[in-house]
C-alpha cells in the first residue's frame, strides 16, 4: 500500500461531490468512505454541502473505536462503514446513498428481484436484501444492514437508503448505478405484473 493519507482523503472527497453530480444523493445526504488500513477509514464529513468540500474536511477514523482525528465530525452513518470494514477485510469501498429508484424499492421494504444476468454479476448475487426498519445511526440498523448485504455488494435500508460496497471506489460506485438499473427494471416489471 502505497497511497497516503492525504491521496484518500482527495479521493473520498471527489468521490462526494461524484456523488452529488450522479444524482446519488439529490436532496438528502449520503456519504463515501474508504479503507485506510486494517484498522482506519477515511469518511465524508457530517452536515457539509458535497459542493463545498474540501480534502481537509474528510475524516479519518478508527473502525474499532469509532474515534476521529481532528474538529470536523464524521458522517453520523459512520458505524455502518465501520461495521463493513471490520467484518470484510477485503471491502476498500463504502458508499451509502439515497438514490431514487432504490429508494422507492426500500420504501416498500422489499429485496429487490435482479432480473438481468449482467447486473447480477456487479451486484454480486440475483437478489439485493432490504433490512428491516430500524432508526438510523442505531446498533440495530447496523447490524441488519451488515448482514442483508450477505453474499451481495448491496443492500437496501428500508424507508432511508443503501449501502454499496467495492473493492475499490470505483466498483462501489458501479454498484450504486447499476443498482439504480435494477431496480428501475424491478419497479417497471412488478407493474406489468399488476397490469
Ligand atoms: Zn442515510
Amino acid at each position: 500500500m502505497s497511497i497516503s493519507i492525504e491521496e484518500i482523503k482527495q479521493k473520498v472527497c471527489a468521490a462526494g461531490k461524484q456523488l452529488l453530480q450522479e444524482g446519488l444523493v439529490a436532496r438528502t445526504w449520503g456519504n463515501v468512505s474508504m479503507r485506510v488500513n486494517d484498522h482506519q477509514m477515511v469518511i465524508t464529513p457530517s452536515g457539509r454541502k458535497y459542493d463545498e468540500l474540501n480534502p481537509d474536511d474528510m475524516v479519518l477514523v478508527d473502525i474499532y473505536t469509532l474515534k476521529f482525528e481532528g474538529k470536523i465530525k464524521p458522517s453520523s452513518e459512520l458505524k455502518l462503514h465501520c461495521q463493513v470494514y471490520k467484518t470484510r477485510p477485503h471491502i476498500q469501498a463504502v458508499i451509502h446513498t439515497h438514490q431514487m429508484n432504490a429508494s422507492i424499492v426500500a420504501a416498500a421494504q422489499m429485496d429487490v428481484e435482479v432480473l438481468l444476468p449482467e447486473h447480477q454479476q456487479i451486484l454480486g448475487g440475483k437478489v439485493i436484501k432490504a433490512a428491516p426498519y430500524a432508526l438510523p445511526n442505531t446498533k440495530k440498523i447496523t447490524m441488519a444492514t451488515e448482514k442483508a448485504i450477505e453474499a451481495s455488494n448491496a443492500a437496501l435500508m428500508s424507508n432511508h437508503g443503501v449501502v454499496c460496497i467495492g473493492t475499490h471506489l470505483e466498483g462501489a460506485f458501479n454498484v450504486a448505478r447499476t443498482l439504480e438499473l435494477a431496480c428501475e427494471l424491478f419497479i417497471a416489471s412488478r407493474k406489468k405484473a399488476k397490469a
